[in-house]
């Protein structure tokens, strides 16, 4: 996390506040967003964007690893989820543990649309999703994926 915790904790929470109004969301009408941080302290915004197809519903949580895995970061130190009583789906849990550790932080923020009174609740990815599915306690994964990823990019670098 950046200098000043505090200072980072309100900006990625005020990144998450911004992507909610920005939900695509007009079956539920049930708007979230979404903003992760990276151990350098880049800020991720998504939110949920849903579809006439209802099954291809995407959630804010996701959107926004997805959008911070697509520019290149791959571990999240801290989340922020904003909604009406917004937690995060058994889904996305799994998600966010899959680019986590044991520290990282989750802000649950419950913001009244009408007064704009956020009330907010700090825990754990881990704690949200004990006993997850572990890539790497499972064998499937080497400790850094991403290493594997660019070894693979520079073989087929070479072969050209
Ligand atoms: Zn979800």
């Amino acid at each position: 996390m950046a200098k000043n915790p505090k200072r980072s904790v309100e900006r990625l929470i005020e990144t998450a506040v911004q992507a909610q109004k920005r939900a695509y969301c007009p079956y539920s009408r049930y708007p979230v967003g979404a903003a992760v941080m990276t151990a350098g302290g880049r800020v991720f915004p998504g939110c949920n964007v849903e579809n006439a197809s209802y099954g291809l519903a995407m959630c804010a949580e996701r959107a926004a690893i997805y959008h911070a895995v697509a520019s290149g970061f791959d571990s999240i130190v801290a989340v922020a989820v904003v909604g009406a009583a917004a937690k995060p789906c058994g889904a996305c849990r799994q998600v966010m543990h899959e680019f986590s550790d044991k520290d990282t932080a989750i802000h649950l923020v419950d913001l009244n649309p009408t007064t704009g009174r956020r009330k907010i609740v700090k825990t754990t990815v881990y704690k949200l999703l004990p006993l997850a599915f572990d890539p790497l306690a499972s064998g499937l994964l080497p400790k850094n994926p991403r290493n594997l990823l660019r070894r693979k990019t520079a073989k087929t670098k070479k072969r050209k």
